[in-house]
């Protein structure tokens, strides 16, 4: 990035002094703005927009950002005051990100300090990490000119010629840390001191090294021959990933910053200024192609590798590339693939890291060290200084959605910076969102297929089994008696199977047989599941709050005796698989299981290794994971994922139950699904059965046309929150009563307001909530709308009581 302006010796525009814009770091809407403050003499010439400073603000001594330079002041000069301190040796973030917290604070309504906070690695904030810099000593003399400056000095100064020999051991520009030299030597700070007022070495703050993985024991793996189906992918990611390729056309590579009109809405006016002119409200600005992509690839056909060849074409021009993937796919397997391909220029974000070694990784990228950054939703962030390319792999994934403030969808800011940074986007996914695929229907995004899995390995034969049938039967197993014999032959034939449920103890409620009661949670108004201790002890749990009690022996209402557990938990299928098959190795994997920090890593080792026969999970068996040993997937029930309250529950189940599917036949051997399900002539389910993304799309678009939702409309969500219910229901209401006034006043396009009610979940973590919804079709006239009723609302709040505002809920 050019060096900043800055510092009194320059001038602003009027012949003022520059002054540093900084955004304090306090959430509140009535100082969310940009203040000024003078350039003190010692940050002259240092001072760059993305540091972070400490400021005087009013008694207090606040952090904030710098987010840019001004020579008009908004204040009499006599009020200014200067900025107290700077925070960081290198600023955490570019100006392209602030640019991007902007866009943010304008899509998600939230405050910009939110938005950059979002943008924060854990540990940059407040003094909770400190990485001290190192002093490093640095040889400025040749070692020849230093070897004989340490014979001179031999006998004067000994210590000083140990050092320089130490240092002209090194060769030319050897460096060493301080503290090391200093033992090593056996020399005292005085000793350094004298040698650097001679000139002789140099010492320099460096950032503390990072923890480094082992450079790659074997040299990088040369990409394969692409797949005629690839090849053509390729070539058309190449003519616009390639600057100057031959498959570009007259009008082809890169689009400028700004000119590329990639999906979604363009920047709100005055923004759009800044990062360029001419933002097109659809893809094919000029007739040029767009530089936004969905990738639309059935698992296994070959996508990742995609990928990594569009990284190294960017890595090749000098430009740097983030991939995104979802948490639960960041596998010791997906995190190999891309070292084996980049050794250690590849910076991995993931959750288990400390808040140091983010940070010290973030100033990595920062500073150009690691120009392929892989990780979950917050490394769309990452401060890449030079972005060519953003990978959202699995980009339907959920977990892509933030669910607290700023509640962003990493694919919508992926997209949003793409465009502000002149960078490509390859949207990636075998079952991609309803939203994502109509836009690249639209022309909005290019449309990239891969029909086929790789090796022209056959898509796994889908059967559905029909409970009622096996009920009827008096068949009461929860394995079916197809799924039973499936399993008998693929274990017969040393062939691994996948036992997939849609959550942990979903369905294993403590219900009275003879009234239908059902154990919920005090605090939470949702059902108590029951888990097994491993003493054979029932203990009914919140997945919300994780109360825990001891179930009741009798029921608490109707006083029967017959209160039982009931439904399918992970744990229980173990069990029952344990009955049936007892020379299996068998073994369950959930969030109880994997709680221990690595035991995924290690749970999925062994079964890859083949040292499980049968491995029973949730969501988390689910995705990326690629075994070939499995041959026999089951799902044990389909009827939770389809009864979900949710618009997108037919969308979800499908991408779930592909994604499950997609584990199977990996290998040499074809895969087979067997799906368990009280609603076999579902849609959606035969969608699955026969591989039909199309099918399930249509189904989706037709409704979802008729009803308003996304993509045919906007939705806006706010939850009003409180201790006390009468309040918030008040609160909630007045809310509603404000928001469809704003939206009459406005005459949003087909906009409307839901009055408040209770939200799914009435009680959460002790506290009430209602929501009302909004939906409309211009979503940027109803953020707007929706930005003058909190507005006109604000003040008026209760004590007590949040609003929290969700766009594309
Ligand atoms: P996806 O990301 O679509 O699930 P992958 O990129 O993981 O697909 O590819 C599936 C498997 O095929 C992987 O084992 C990968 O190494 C292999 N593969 C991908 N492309 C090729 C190719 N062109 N030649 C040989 N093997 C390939
Ligand atoms: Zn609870």
């Amino acid at each position: 990035p050019a060096p900043s302006p800055s510092g009194s010796g320059e001038e602003g525009a009027a012949g003022r002094p520059l002054l540093a814009e900084v955004v304090v770091d306090i959430a509140a809407p009535d100082v969310d703005r940009v203040f000024h403050f003078l350039i003190p003499p010692a940050l002259e010439g240092r001072l760059e927009v993305g540091h972070r400073v400490i400021v005087p603000f009013g008694p207090r001594r606040v952090e904030g950002t710098v987010v840019g330079f001004t020579g008009r002041a908004e204040v009499p000069p006599e009020r200014l005051r200067p900025v107290a301190a700077l925070q960081d040796p290198v600023p955490v973030l570019t100006p392209a990100l602030i640019e991007l917290a902007r866009w943010m604070e304008d899509r998600y309504l939230c405050l910009f300090v939110q938005a950059l906070r979002a943008m924060l690695p854990p540990g940059a904030r407040g003094d909770r990490v400190r990485l001290a810099p190192r002093v490093w000593v640095r040889l400025t003399l040749d070692p020849a000119q230093a070897r004989e400056q340490a014979a001179a000095l031999a006998r004067r100064a000994p210590r000083q010629a140990a050092v320089l020999e130490r240092l002209a051991e090194l060769g030319p520009h050897g460096a060493v840390p301080q503290a090391t030299l200093l033992q090593a030597a056996g020399a005292s700070p005085g000793a350094l001191k004298a040698l650097a007022r001679k000139g002789w070495i140099a010492l320099e703050e460096r950032e503390p090294a990072l923890e480094e993985p082992a450079a790659a024991a074997e040299p990088p793996a040369p990409p394969p021959p692409l797949t005629p189906e690839q090849e053509a992918v390729w070539r058309r990611l190449e003519a616009v990933l390639v600057a100057g390729s031959s498959a570009a056309g007259p009008a082809g590579g890169r689009v400028p910053p700004g000119q590329q009109g990639l999906a979604g809405e363009p920047f709100p006016a005055g923004q759009a200024a800044s990062a360029g002119s001419g933002v097109a409200p659809h893809g094919t600005a000029g007739g040029r192609p767009p530089a936004a992509f969905l990738l639309h690839g059935v698992t296994g056909s070959g996508k990742t590798e995609i990928y990594l060849r569009a990284i190294a074409a960017v890595l090749a021009q000098g430009q740097g590339a983030i991939c995104l993937v979802p948490e639960i796919a960041l596998t010791p397997q997906t995190v190999a693939r891309f070292r084996a391909r980049f050794g250690n220029r590849v910076a991995v974000l993931h959750s288990a890291m400390t808040p140091a070694q983010r940070l010290a990784t973030w100033r990595a990228i920062r500073a150009g060290r690691k120009p392929v950054v892989v990780g979950a939703r917050s490394a769309v962030f990452a401060p890449l200084p030079n972005l060519g390319l953003i990978v959202v792999d699995e980009e339907h994934e959920t977990s892509y959605k933030q669910e607290e403030t700023p509640r962003y969808h990493a694919r919508e800011v992926a997209l949003a910076r793409a465009r502000l940074e002149g960078a490509a986007v390859i949207l990636g996914s075998a079952t991609p969102s309803v939203e994502t695929y109509h836009r690249a229907l639209e022309g909005e995004l290019g449309l990239l297929e891969l029909a086929q899995r790789v090796g022209r390995r056959p898509l796994p034969e889908v059967e559905i089994v029909d409970l009622r049938q096996e009920f009827e039967a008096g068949h009461r197993s929860l394995f079916s008696r197809r799924l039973l014999e499936l399993m008998r032959e693929r274990l017969a034939a040393r062939e691994q199977v996948l036992l997939f449920l849609n959550r942990r103890g979903y369905h294993t409620v403590l219900l009275c047989r003879e009234c239908g009661f059902v154990l919920r949670c005090p605090h939470c108004d949702v059902s108590l599941t029951v888990h097994q201790l491993p003493s054979g002890r029932l203990v009914c749990r919140c997945h919300y709050c994780d109360h825990r009690q001891v179930p009741p022996a009798t029921c608490p209402h109707c006083g029967g005796v017959a209160v039982h557990p009931f439904g399918l938990g992970t744990q229980k299928v173990e069990e029952t698989a344990r009955k049936l098959f007892p020379g299996a190795r068998i073994q369950r994997m959930d969030a109880d299981v994997t709680a221990r920090r690595g035991s995924h890593e290690a749970i999925y080792r062994q079964f890859a290794a083949g040292r499980i026969d049968v491995l029973i999970g949730t969501q988390m068996i689910a995705k990326g994971w690629d075994v070939p040993g499995v041959t026999l997937v089951g799902v044990v029930s389909a009827d939770t994922a389809l009864h979900m309250p949710d618009f997108r529950r037919q969308e979800r189940t499908f991408q779930l139950l592909e994604q499950v599917a997609g584990r199977a036949g990996r290998g040499p051997r074809a895969g087979r699904v067997v799906i368990q399900t009280y609603s076999p002539d579902h849609p959606c389910l035969q969608a699955v059965a026969r591989h039909d993304y199309r099918a399930l799309f249509d189904l989706e678009v037709a409704e979802r046309r008729e009803l308003g939702f996304p993509p045919f409309g906007h939705l806006i969500r706010a939850v009003v929150a409180g201790p006390e219910r009468p309040p918030v229901e008040r609160a909630a209401t007045r809310l509603a009563l404000a928001w469809r006034q704003a939206v009459d006043d406005a005459g949003v396009r087909a906009g409307t307001v839901t009055p408040a009610a209770p939200a799914p979940i009435e009680r959460l973590r002790g506290r009430w909530r209602w929501h009302v919804l909004a939906r409309a079709a211009d979503g940027a006239a109803l953020r707007a709308a929706t930005r003058t009723a909190l507005e006109r609302l604000r003040g008026a709040w209760p004590r007590d009581v949040q609003v929290q505002v969700d766009v594309d809920p």
